[in-house]
C-alpha cells in the first residue's frame, strides 16, 4: 500500500547534474521507494539570471539514465503540480502576504547604497537582522503612510522576514541530531525579492508544505538555511517536515570535492561525463549510495532494488565522504559481472561501434566469456583487448625485449605451420600442437608461448592463450603469426 511518504528532490536548473546533485536524488529516492511513499521532481527555477537552458533536460536525462524515475514531476505531472517554481510564481506572494499581515514579514526600502553602507559603515553590521533592521528603511521604522506612499508610487522594495529578536531555533535532523542556532546569528532573509519574485528560502518552504512533502534531503551545504525554513514553518503555522543533511563529498585527498578541485584531479563532476566515459548506471548509483552510507555489513555490490530494501537515513553518517575513482571502476566492474551475456551485449555495442570495431553478437559474447570478467568498463573493449576485433598495429617493446628471442622466428613459424591445418581448430588441439612442436624442438612450451601471445595481441598479458586463439580463429590466427614474423625482425 502506498504510504503518505513524499520526498522531493528540488534541483535549480543552473548547469548540468552535478554528481553530488545526484546522490541527493539517490538518497531521497531510496528513502520513498523504502517507505512505499513517492518520488518527486521540483524544478526551482525561480532564480532566472542563473538559468541554464538544457539544464533541466539534462536533470530527467540523469534522472531516468540512472533509474531513479519520478512519480511526480514536471514531465510526468501530478496533483501538488505544477512541479516548476517559475509556474507557481502566483502561488508564493499570497503567503508572502500572509506573513506580512501577521507581522512575520516587513517591506524594506532600503537603496544599495543603504545596504553597503550598513555593511561597511563605523558600525558595521554582519547582516540585516534584528539588532540592525530599526535603523534601516522599512515598513519597521517608516509610517504607515509613509510605507503606502512608496509602495503606491511603486519604489523599489523587497520584502523581508522579521526575525524573533530573542532566543534559538531548532530542529531535529535525522543524520546530525538535535541542531540550535540563536536568533542573533539568522538575517532577516529576503523572501521577495524586488523583482517580484520569491527567493529560494520562500518558494522552497511554501513548495514543500503545499506539495505535502515529509522528508527534506539535501546537502550539508543547505544546512544553515534550515533554521530560516523552520522560521518560516512556524511563522505560516505549519509542521515542518523531517530533515536530513548529506554529509559533503570529499575529494580522495580530504578537502571540499569543489569543480576546481575535481577538474584538477581528472574528476569528472557531471553525470552527464560519467555517462559518456562508458561507466554503468548501476554502478555509478551503487557507488554513490556508498558514499555517506553503509549498510553495517561487508556487503557492498546492490543493485537500486537492493539498496532500496537496505537503506536507511540512521545509517548515513556525518563525517564527509571522499570520492575515489578507483572504487567507482571496482563497482563498475562488479555490475558488469552481474549482467546477462544478452545485457552486457546491449552495454557494449555502443563502445564498439562508437570505436569502428565490427563483430558478431556470437562473436562478442565469446570474448565476452573470455575476458568479461577482468572487465572494468566497456571501454575496455576497446583498448586493452581491442586486438579481439583488429589486428595488432604494434608490438609491446619492451614485451619484444624480453620475449622475441633468436629462435623465435623459427619457432612461431613453425606453429603458424601446424595451425594451418589443426583440427578441430579447439583449444585442447592448439595446446597439444604447440607442446608438441615445443618438444620437437627440444624447448619449453614458454619458449613458443611468450612469442606467439606477442605475435596474435601485440601485448604480453591476456587471457589463457589457447582459448584465445580459438576465438580468434584459424585466418585471424595465422595472418598475424606471419605478420609478426614480417614485422617484428625486418
Ligand atoms: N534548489 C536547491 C538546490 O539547488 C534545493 C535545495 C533543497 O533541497 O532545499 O539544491
Amino acid at each position: 500500500m502506498e504510504s503518505s511518504v513524499r520526498v522531493r528532490f528540488a534541483p535549480s536548473p543552473t548547469g548540468y547534474l552535478h554528481i553530488g546533485g545526484l546522490r541527493t536524488a539517490l538518497y531521497g529516492y531510496l528513502v520513498a521507494r523504502s517507505h512505499g511513499g513517492r518520488f518527486i521532481l521540483r524544478i526551482e527555477d525561480t532564480d532566472q539570471a542563473r538559468f541554464v537552458g538544457d539544464a533541466e533536460e539534462d536533470i530527467a536525462d540523469c534522472l531516468a539514465w540512472t533509474g531513479l524515475t519520478p512519480d511526480e514531476g514536471p514531465s510526468v505531472g501530478g496533483e501538488a503540480g505544477p512541479y516548476r517554481q517559475s509556474e507557481r510564481k502566483d502561488i508564493y506572494r499570497a503567503y508572502a502576504d500572509r506573513l506580512l499581515a501577521s507581522g512575520h514579514a516587513y517591506y524594506a526600502f532600503d537603496t544599495p547604497a543603504e545596504l553597503e553602507a550598513m555593511r561597511s559603515g563605523p558600525e558595521a553590521a554582519v547582516g540585516y537582522d534584528s539588532a540592525h533592521r530599526m535603523r534601516m528603511c522599512n515598513s519597521l521604522t517608516l509610517s504607515a503612510s509613509e510605507v503606502e506612499a512608496r509602495l503606491a508610487r511603486g519604489d523599489a522594495h523587497v520584502i523581508r522576514l522579521r526575525t524573533p529578536e530573542k532566543g534559538s531555533v531548532g530542529f531535529e535532523d535525522q543524520v546530525r541530531g538535535r541542531v540550535e542556532i540563536p536568533v542573533s546569528s539568522i538575517d532577516d532573509q529576503v523572501l521577495v525579492k524586488s523583482d517580484g519574485m520569491p527567493t529560494y528560502h520562500l518558494a522552497n518552504v511554501v513548495d514543500d508544505h503545499l506539495m505535502g512533502i515529509t522528508h527534506v534531503i539535501r546537502g550539508e551545504e543547505w544546512l544553515s538555511s534550515t533554521p530560516k525554513h523552520i522560521l518560516l514553518y512556524e511563522a505560516l503555522g505549519w509542521r515542518p517536515p523531517v530533515m536530513a543533511h548529506l554529509p559533503l563529498i570529499l575529494s580522495p585527498g580530504g578537502g571540499k570535492l569543489s569543480k576546481r578541485h575535481a577538474e584538477r584531479q581528472g574528476i569528472p563532476v557531471s553525470v552527464r561525463q560519467y555517462r559518456s566515459a562508458g561507466y554503468e548506471p548501476e554502478a555509478l548509483v551503487n557507488f554513490l549510495a556508498f558514499l555517506g552510507w553503509n549498510p553495517g555489513t561487508d556487503a557492498e555490490v546492490f543493485s537500486l532494488e537492493e539498496l532500496a530494501q537496505a537503506f536507511t537515513l540512521e545509517r548515513v553518517g556525518t563525517s564527509g565522504a571522499r570520492f575515489s575513482l578507483e572504487k567507482l571502476n571496482w563497482f563498475n566492474q562488479q555490475h558488469l559481472r552481474r549482467l546477462q551475456p544478452g545485457e552486457f551485449l546491449l552495454r557494449l555495442r555502443p563502445t564498439l561501434d562508437r570505436c569502428g570495431l565490427v563483430a558478431s553478437d556470437e562473436y562478442i559474447l565469446r570474448v565476452a566469456a573470455l575476458v568479461g570478467e577482468r572487465i572494468h568498463r566497456t571501454e575496455d573493449m576497446a583498448t586493452t583487448y581491442m586486438y579481439f576485433f583488429s589486428d595488432p598495429e604494434s608490438y609491446d617493446e619492451k614485451g619484444v625485449r624480453r620475449r622475441w628471442k633468436a629462435d623465435s622466428p623459427h619457432l612461431v613459424a613453425a606453429y603458424a605451420q601446424s595451425l594451418a591445418t589443426a583440427e578441430p581448430f579447439a583449444e585442447a588441439e592448439l595446446e597439444a600442437a604447440l607442446r608438441s612442436i615445443a618438444a620437437q624442438e627440444g624447448v619449453g612450451a614458454g619458449r613458443l608461448i611468450h612469442p606467439v601471445r606477442l605475435a596474435v595481441s601485440g601485448t604480453t598479458a591476456g587471457p589463457s592463450l589457447f582459448s584465445m586463439l580459438e576465438v580468434l580463429g584459424r585466418d585471424t590466427c595465422v595472418r598475424r603469426l606471419e605478420r609478426a614474423l614480417a614485422t617484428i625482425d625486418a
